[in-house]
């Protein structure tokens, strides 16, 4: 069976899927699935593997000009539209005006795939190859563009210039415009067992201690590449199963230093986790030791409800630490009541 550095650094079920996909001739390859499938890391292979100069078996071999151009984001026939926020997080160049703007602070980096980054992305696609055997552009998340910049990629999707390819990764591929969606060959994310990705978690964290390692699956709801996100902030096991208690008298614990989304994201854990225990269910989120007393269900459901309210505009926020007090009040009020 195929085996390249680049296969070994993806997890088992990434391997099996990137043997399938990198093959196929499709010109635009739309993979989804729920947060933390791994989609990104799949789409980033299946690109390398596309512009690789001697692919085995179709994928990448790690070892040519242009699998090294693609590790050190330099590859000319190579594009990557992300959002600015994560373009920066992952090393990505921005543009030069993109990143002048944000460098003299004219603007915050963008949270969204801009209109700008898209018709630059294209002026890239007419321009002639000049090693690989193709172009790519690997659009993620893909459901961060908004209407004007996916309508500004409508056309090229559909009838791209010979050699050109498109992956893009969604974790929400109902955002996506359904223009966009009709004009890609589709892949779910394959759903690993539980135990193949326990096994993964301890690889890739070596010498981790089986309760954090617990707790990194908790936090993620058993996904995978969102178990491994935790473990590489830090998240310890005590820190996690506190939470709940310290959010019911009113407390940040570890959250404080957290983005609000992800604030939001936990507070929903713990809405889920008591009213599942309410209903008689498990929890899935946290031990069932770690969560406080049951609150008024009434109380409860309402809270879970302003929540999800809370979620839909939770990518604007006007001062972080004023909502997570808020946010934190308004949870102790369950059980001062
Ligand atoms: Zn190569």
């Amino acid at each position: 069976m195929t085996q390249t550095p680049v296969i070994d650094a993806l997890a088992p079920w990434l391997q099996d899927q990137l043997r399938v996909l990198a093959p196929r001739q499709a010109h635009a390859l739309l993979l989804t699935g729920a947060p933390g499938m791994g989609q990104f890391e799949l789409a980033a292979a299946l690109a390398k593997s596309w512009l690789c100069e001697a692919p085995i078996d179709h994928v990448a071999c790690g070892q040519c000009a242009g699998c090294h151009a693609v590790d050190v984001h330099t590859h000319a026939d190579f594009s990557v539209l992300m959002p600015e926020t994560i373009a920066l997080e992952q090393d990505w160049p921005l543009s030069a005006a993109a990143q002048d703007a944000i460098d003299k602070k004219e603007r915050k980096p963008s949270r969204w795939i801009r209109v700008d980054a898209a018709r630059e992305v294209l002026s890239f696609a007419q321009v002639t190859r000049s090693r690989a055997p193709h172009k790519v552009i690997l659009i993620y998340p893909a459901e961060r563009m908004n209407h004007e910049t996916a309508n500004t990629l409508l056309k090229t999707l559909e009838e791209p210039p010979p050699g050109l390819r498109f992956v893009l990764a969604t974790e929400a591929s109902h955002a996506l415009l359904p223009t966009i969606r009709s004009r890609c060959q589709a892949h779910t994310m394959a759903c690993p067992q539980p135990q193949q990705i326990a096994a993964w978690l301890s690889s890739q964290t070596q010498g981790a201690n089986a309760n954090d390692m617990q707790a990194w699956l908790y936090a993620s709801g058993g996904i995978a590449h969102s178990a491994l996100t935790w473990a590489q902030r830090g998240l310890t096991h005590s820190h996690w199963q506190a939470l709940p208690r310290q959010i019911a008298a009113g407390q940040p614990g570890a959250m404080a230093d957290w983005d609000a989304a992800e604030q939001l994201q936990t507070l929903l854990k713990i809405a889920h986790d008591l009213m599942a225990k309410a209903a008689g269910g498990a929890s899935r989120f946290f031990a069932d030791d770690a969560l406080p007393p049951s609150p008024d269900l009434r109380a409860l459901a309402a809270w879970q409800q302003r929540l999800i309210q809370a979620s839909r505009t939770v990518e604007h926020p006007f001062n972080p630490g004023l909502m997570l007090e808020a946010w934190l009040s308004d949870a102790q009020s369950l059980w001062t009541r």
